[in-house]
This record gives structure tokens, C-alpha cells and sequence, in this order.
């Protein structure tokens, strides 16, 4: 029995009995990254993620590696780092995608696709996709007046479309017919009954009209999280009826010959195919009805929707879809088809409103690790005269690592030389006998025969037992039986790790919808993770934490860890958040933007930094509250100057105070390595 050395207390593992061993591809395979990865993120040797950034065209870059020489250059963690080439890569996929369709199925007409700009509306995402999207006349989807400027100032394509959604006023109605006149595609999709009025208003006042779209409410509805927003109840969209007086008053008025599009949206993240194609079987209804109507039509744009398999086990369930996006662009070139063909009506350019599906990979926050609360192995030395209840504690941990000592471990149900019973079945005794102990001692604490010291002994012997058991199953072969209470210790020691990030700020979905997003260390994965465990982030609400991870169709509340190291860095990529996530993010505890960074492959391997966007500073998010910071510094100096008065502050001290107030104000709200 050797309990001395090494000074955990525990025998030291020997390699060879492990059932067996770890590689990166464990790695891989664990935390699902060859699946919803695939085909840009993947692991390397050294069990670090590696970075496909145009797929599977060639070039790779170590995040580690990459993550390091970032910091080089002053960009410090929490840090977003966007793969422009990623995004240029989901555009051609998508067309691709559409291209291949069309092919297929013989379709006489074109997609032409835009961007929904309430998805990630910053300058040089939105930048990028004009300017990848150029080839395909790629254009953008604007929800309010400030996106409508947006799009306006970047679209400078003629031949793209510009489809101005959302909730529309006079003025945003007559900026968008002058954009026609300033050579570009401007689409108004009357959304509200009322809508038609103003744009008849508008157009006879400037004496011409945007091009007009109707969107319409549909009866399908998508069984997702959107399922209820959407359909006959929807808040945006015109019911049958309303179609059909808008299509009258526009004829009335004499612009149902700019009545161009029918638009309709079921919902973000449709996870079953099922539910778009009775929507697409609606809207080809709508449309060819729309032409005998006598309006001139020509394009159907079917919204957003197209979902993306966040946990990569391609099911009907929220965090996945039950299709690719092939199969997508199948179902809607051929549905559209079969509808317009026996109409003799000319089949529209297929236009889509895809998003999430364009901007979720391209961007991974690395966040950082600042500690682990959890338990330690330690086991505390024992005091002179120690109280019984220590006592017995001390000797089940003897007993539970006397078990692994005399190799009992091997084969888990063969009996050691004493010819006694599986050692499952003796770990299960010593874990009852351990936890008698510790139930014992608390009630001794409760009625004063125990010191708070004595009690804190009690506890670290426990943890330090379950840690012994704990790591004694993993040892044990493939197929072991292991009774449910042991089973369960691994969660029962789960730690809480301590992020240095604001999940309001860069993850809001996974708080407020329970999204979820692939999770996982990128380093270290070629080494088996010892440890469960789920994120705390920086802010003060208990709602700030990530304990939801994908788990193939399913959510599991601890994610698969490794122990700290001291003086080693533990980081871990927040992967697929590159939609909405940056946008719908808060000032929760005044954490504020977090850096990013623009990432481009290099001609030559390797790769450059296109842009840098340094995080919010703490005086900013003050500023953006209203505070100024050359007042609160004021007020502070003046306190200062009147405790130095006083007697009660050294100058020296009050001018280190200022110091920091004033160098915090300069940095990012975040904490410091
Ligand atoms: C939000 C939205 C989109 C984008 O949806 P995704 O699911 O992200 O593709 C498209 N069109 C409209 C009208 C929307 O409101």
C-alpha cells in the first residue's frame, strides 16, 4: 500500500493499465468536431483545433498557434477572430448549392440570394459579403431604417436587390423609391395591410414607385423554436384576404406593374424539412396566382430559415436540421417548378433570405479560463488526536486507495489475491462507508463537537475519496458494470470554470432562447479530459454561465474538461456564433465588446490580418450610460484631495488611485491575464 508518494495521496496511474488510450481523433470525436465541423474545423496532431477557412480548398492554421501570435500583437482574450474566407466559402456553398438544383431539375429561371443584415450588421462583415457576393449579384436585406442606410451605402451593385423589410414610415417608403432612381434594385415588401396606402402616397408624391413585394402569412408553420411567431398569427405578413385588396389597390393606382416579389419567412432555424416544403407548396400557389392576377412578378423569396446542425447529428431537433443544404435548395428549386410548370407560368428567380446559415461559422470567440472551483485530491494531514469521525474517514481513503494499490483495478470484476469480491463492488462499500462518515461529522459540527477546521477536514477527505473512486472507474475496462450512485460521482465533482467572458455580451442565445453552441477547449485535445465541468462567466447573474452542451441530438449539462494547469493557459472556442450573437449582445455589468480580429489565409500559407476592432473600453460603456469620464476621474481627484486633508490618504496613494481609475477607463472591460 503506498499512500505517501506521489503527494496526492493517490498511487500513481500506470499508463499501461489504462483500458485505453487517448488520441486527438478521441478528442475530435468527444466533443463532436467532426461532425458539425466538418469541413472547417478539425484537430490536428498536437491536438490543437486546426481552421479550414476555405473548406476543403486547401490551407489550415493552427487557432492556437494563431490565438498566440494575437496576442502577440496586443489583442488580448476574450477575442473574436472572424474567417473572412469562411464567409466567402458558405456564399459559394449556397450558390453552389442552388446552381446545382437548378441544374438538376431543368429549372428555367435563376437564385439570386441577399443577406439579412439584422444578423451581423457590422461594417466589415457586411463589407465582405458585397464584395464576395459581387460574381452572383449578391445583395442585402434590410429590417429597419438605420439597416435600410446601411445597405443603401454598401449595395452599390445595380444589378443586386435590395429587399426592404420590417415596419416602414413614409420616409423610409420614399428613400427607398429614390434609391431606384439612384440606379438600384430597391424591393418594398408590404408586410402590413396599411403599408400599401403610405408606398401609393409616396410614389404619387415623388411620381415614381419602388418595386413592390407582398409578403405573405402562410398556414405552415416551423416546428421550431419560431414555430409560434410565425404562420397565421404571425405579426408581419398578409392573410389571403389582405393579398388580395392590396393586389386591387395597387391596380387601382397604377402600379401593379411594380409588383415584382412574393416574400414570405417561416421562421429562423427550421430543423425539419417537412414544414418548409408545405410552405414552398403555399407560396408557388400564391405566386402563380398572383400572375393571373395580372401582376408582372418574376421573383419568390422564401425568406430565412435555412438552419444550420449545430450539434452535427443531422436531426429534426432544435440544435440541428434533418437536411443539408443541398437538400434545401433541392426542395425549393423543385418544388417552385412543379408548381409554376402545369400554369404555364414562367418560374421566378428564387430569391433567399438566408443568415444564419451565411454567417455562423465564420466567427469562433476564444475565451480564456480563469480558475476552476471544484475539489481538490489533497488529502489534509492528519492532526494530532484527531477526532474519531476523521479517523474513519481517513481509513475509508486508505481503503478506497488500497483497492487501486494492490492492482485490484485490472479487470474489475476479477477478485486480488485475497479472493475477495469485484472491486466495484468494495469501491461501492467504501463510497457508503465515506459518506456515513461525512454525515457524521455535520451532525457533529451542528451540535459543537466539531471545529469549523475539523469540519473542513471532513469534507476535503471526502472529495478527495469520491476524486479516488472517480478516477478509479475510468481505469476500468469497457463494459465494466458500474452501479448507478458511483456512476454518478464523476457529475457529483463536477467544477465550475471561471470564464473570462460576458455570456450576455457574446453568447446572448445561449441565455435567453437556450441555444446552443458547440463548446470546447481548443488545446490539449489529445489528452483524455479528466474532469466535468460547466462556465461561470465575469458577470454578476447567476444566469451568466453556459451549462448546456450539445450532446448528438440531445443537451447535456457538463461538458468533458481537463484540469488546470498552473502557469498554462486553458482555452476555449465558442464555435458557430458568428449570427445574431454579436448583435443581440448587452452592456449586462458593463462588459463591452470583446476584441476581433479579421482573419485572411495568405497567398503564400499562413495569413493576414485584414482588420483588428478593439473592444470596448470601460470608458466607452460608461459614455454609452451617460457617464462621463472626465467627471467621474474629477469627483474622485477632488475625494482624494480631501482625504489628504484629512489625514487619511497618503499622496502617494491617491496619486496610484488615480492612476488606476485612469488606466482602467483606457482598457477593455474585460480582465487582464
Ligand atoms: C430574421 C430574418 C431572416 C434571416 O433568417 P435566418 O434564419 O437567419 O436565415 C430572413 N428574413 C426575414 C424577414 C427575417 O426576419
Amino acid at each position: 500500500m503506498v499512500l505517501a508518494d506521489p503527494p496526492s495521496g493517490l498511487p500513481a496511474a500506470d499508463p499501461s493499465k489504462r483500458a485505453d488510450a487517448w488520441s486527438a481523433a478521441d478528442g475530435a470525436a468527444l466533443y463532436g468536431l467532426d461532425r458539425w465541423g466538418d469541413p472547417y474545423f478539425g484537430v490536428g496532431a498536437r491536438g490543437h483545433v486546426m481552421v479550414q477557412p476555405r473548406g476543403d480548398r486547401g490551407g489550415a492554421l493552427d487557432l492556437v498557434e494563431l490565438v498566440r501570435e494575437l496576442q502577440g500583437r496586443d489583442l488580448t482574450l476574450p477575442l473574436l477572430i472572424r474567417f473572412d474566407d469562411i464567409l466567402e466559402d458558405r456564399l459559394e456553398r449556397l450558390h453552389g448549392a442552388f446552381e446545382r438544383a437548378i441544374a438538376q431539375y431543368g429549372y428555367d429561371g435563376r437564385y439570386q440570394g441577399v443577406f439579412p443584415v439584422k444578423c451581423n450588421q457590422q461594417r466589415h462583415v457586411v463589407e465582405q459579403l458585397v464584395e464576395s457576393g459581387r460574381r452572383w449579384h449578391f445583395g442585402l436585406e434590410a429590417g429597419s431604417k438605420a439597416e435600410l442606410l446601411i445597405a443603401l451605402s454598401l449595395l452599390d451593385d445595380p444589378d443586386a436587390l435590395l429587399i426592404c423589410n420590417g415596419y416602414k414610415d413614409r420616409r423610409y417608403i420614399e428613400t427607398a423609391i429614390l434609391a431606384r432612381r439612384l440606379g438600384r434594385q430597391p424591393v418594398v415588401v408590404i408586410e402590413q395591410p396599411d403599408e400599401v396606402e403610405r408606398i401609393i402616397a409616396a410614389s404619387s408624391a415623388l411620381g415614381g414607385a419602388p418595386f413592390i413585394g407582398i409578403r405573405a402569412k402562410l398556414s405552415a408553420r416551423s416546428t421550431g423554436r419560431w414555430g409560434s411567431s410565425v404562420g397565421e398569427r404571425a405579426k408581419f405578413g398578409l392573410s389571403i384576404p389582405d393579398v388580395l385588396t392590396t393586389v386591387e389597390r395597387l391596380r387601382e393606382a397604377g402600379l401593379l406593374d411594380d409588383l415584382r416579389l412574393l416574400h414570405f419567412h417561416i421562421g429562423s432555424q427550421i430543423n425539419d424539412i417537412a414544414v418548409l416544403k408545405d410552405a414552398l407548396q403555399e407560396a408557388g400557389q400564391i405566386y402563380t396566382e398572383l400572375t393571373r392576377l395580372g401582376a408582372p412578378m418574376g421573383f419568390l423569396d422564401v425568406g430565412g430559415g435555412l438552419g444550420i446542425d449545430y450539434d452535427g447529428s443531422r436531426t429534426a431537433t432544435a440544435a440541428s436540421t434533418n437536411y443539408s443544404l443541398q437538400n434545401y435548395a433541392n426542395d425549393v428549386v423543385a418544388t417552385i417548378r412543379e408548381c409554376c410548370e402545369p400554369h404555364g407560368v414562367r418560374p421566378p428567380t428564387l430569391v433567399s433570405e438566408s443568415g444564419r446559415a451565411i454567417a455562423s461559422h465564420f466567427s469562433v470567440l476564444v475565451f480564456d479560463v480563469l480558475g476552476a472551483g471544484g475539489h481538490s485530491e489533497a488529502v489534509p494531514p492528519p492532526a494530532e488526536g484527531e477526532a474519531l469521525i476523521l479517523r474513519n474517514l481517513r481509513d475509508t481513503h486508505g481503503v478506497i486507495a488500497a483497492i487501486a494499490a494492490a492492482g485490484g483495478v485490472e479487470g474489475g470484476v476479477e477478485a486480488d489475491d485475497s479472493g475477495e469480491r469485484p472491486v466495484v463492488e468494495r469501491l461501492q462499500e467504501a463510497w457508503n462507508d465515506a459518506l456515513k462518515f461525512k454525515e457524521d461529522a455535520l451532525n457533529a459540527f451542528r451540535l459543537g463537537y466539531l471545529s469549523l477546521p475539523e469540519r473542513a477536514t471532513a469534507e476535503r477527505l471526502t472529495w478527495a475519496s469520491c476524486l479516488a473512486i472517480a478516477r478509479q472507474l475510468e481505469g476500468l475496462p469497457t463494459g465494466t458494470v458500474i452501479p448507478q450512485e458511483l456512476q454518478a460521482l464523476p457529475a457529483a465533482l463536477a467544477g465550475t470554470y471561471y470564464a473570462n467572458l460576458s455570456v450576455f455580451r457574446s453568447a446572448p442565445d445561449t441565455w435567453a432562447i437556450d441555444q446552443l453552441f458547440p463548446v470546447l477547449p481548443i488545446h490539449r485535445l489529445d489528452e483524455r479530459p479528466t474532469r466535468l465541468g460547466s462556465f461561470a462567466d465575469l458577470t454578476c447573474d447567476s444566469d451568466g454561465k453556459i451549462a448546456r452542451f450539445i450532446d448528438r441530438g440531445q443537451v447535456k449539462p457538463l461538458l468533458e474538461l481537463h484540469g488546470l494547469r498552473p502557469g498554462e493557459p486553458y482555452w476555449i472556442g465558442l464555435f458557430l456564433g458568428g449570427a445574431y450573437q454579436e448583435v443581440m449582445g448587452n452592456l449586462h455589468n458593463l462588459f463591452g465588446s470583446t476584441n476581433a480580429v479579421h482573419i485572411r489565409l495568405a497567398a503564400g500559407g499562413g495569413y493576414r490580418v485584414d482588420h483588428v476592432v478593439r473592444g470596448n473600453t470601460n470608458a466607452e460603456v460608461l459614455e454609452a450610460m451617460e457617464h462621463d469620464p472626465d467627471l467621474l476621474l474629477e469627483r474622485l481627484r477632488l475625494a482624494s484631495e480631501q482625504a489628504i486633508g484629512r489625514g487619511d490618504l497618503a499622496i502617494s496613494d491617491a496619486r496610484r488611485l488615480m492612476a488606476h481609475l485612469r488606466a482602467s477607463l483606457e482598457q477593455t472591460t474585460y480582465l487582464e491575464a
